[in-house]
């Protein structure tokens, strides 16, 4: 998913200095999962809105902010036009982007996107994939050694972990260490006993396109 954090109230009272109605767009799917950006954190956000003076005229969700038919359909969009001065967004960087393509009134992000990651116990996200493009994990055990290395090394190791930690953040094993792990448990070590090439970054020059087929 992709992981959002809340600016701080205060930062978001700034970001609408000059306007007094706001409509606020919460995102039921990345946002919401990681309490962030969801309708929980919508209405919270609203009240302290008003607490500073502001008329919040709608809070809403379309469901998926980043999925044009799902943002229309509902006619959120006009209601919001025609209601508020201002939009406040809690949608990831995407989502975002895609109200502001679609109104004709400003609108402000109350987030900001963080990374494509993984949940666990409802409150841990973690980053395994900065969507290079040229996915190599089928190789790796299904470990990311680009994502969850700090140098994205997809050679083997730098030999600075230290103690199974890695050298740049010894809040994290090396993933090295545990991409061997696992090729191990699975009889695939002679996966990484071959070079593989150097990575074609020249395939997340962004901004990049996914078209399906008809
Ligand atoms: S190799 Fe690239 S696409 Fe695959 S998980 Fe890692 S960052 Fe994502
Ligand atoms: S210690 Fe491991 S995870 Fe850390 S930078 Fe070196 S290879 Fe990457």
């Amino acid at each position: 998913m992709v992981t959002v954090r809340l600016k701080s109230l205060e930062r978001i009272v700034e970001e609408l200095k000059g306007f007094k109605r706001v409509f606020i767009f919460g995102c039921q799917i990345g946002s919401a999962r990681c309490k962030n950006g969801g309708l929980r954190e919508a209405y919270k956000v609203a009240g302290f809105l008003e607490g500073k003076g502001f008329k919040v005229t709608g809070v809403k969700s379309p469901g998926g902010t980043c999925i044009l038919e799902k943002l229309t359909s509902k006619n959120l969009l006009r209601e919001a036009e025609e209601s508020a001065e201002v939009i406040l967004s809690l949608a990831c960087g995407a989502g975002t982007q895609l109200i502001a393509e679609n109104v004709k009134i400003p609108v402000r992000t109350g987030v900001t996107t963080l990374f494509i990651g993984v949940e666990r116990e409802g409150r841990f996200f973690d980053e395994y994939c900065i969507a290079c493009g040229d996915c190599v994990i089928s190789d790796t055990g299904g470990i990311c050694p680009v994502a969850r290395c700090p140098k994205s090394l997809v050679n083997g190791p730098c030999g600075g972990a230290i103690a199974g930690k890695c050298e740049v953040n010894p809040d994290i094993p090396c993933v090295w260490y545990e991409i061997e792990r696992r090729l191990e448990i699975i009889g695939e070590l002679e996966n990484v006993k071959e070079n593989v090439p150097p990575k074609d970054y020249s395939k997340s020059v962004y901004p990049r396109k996914l078209i399906l087929e008809e």
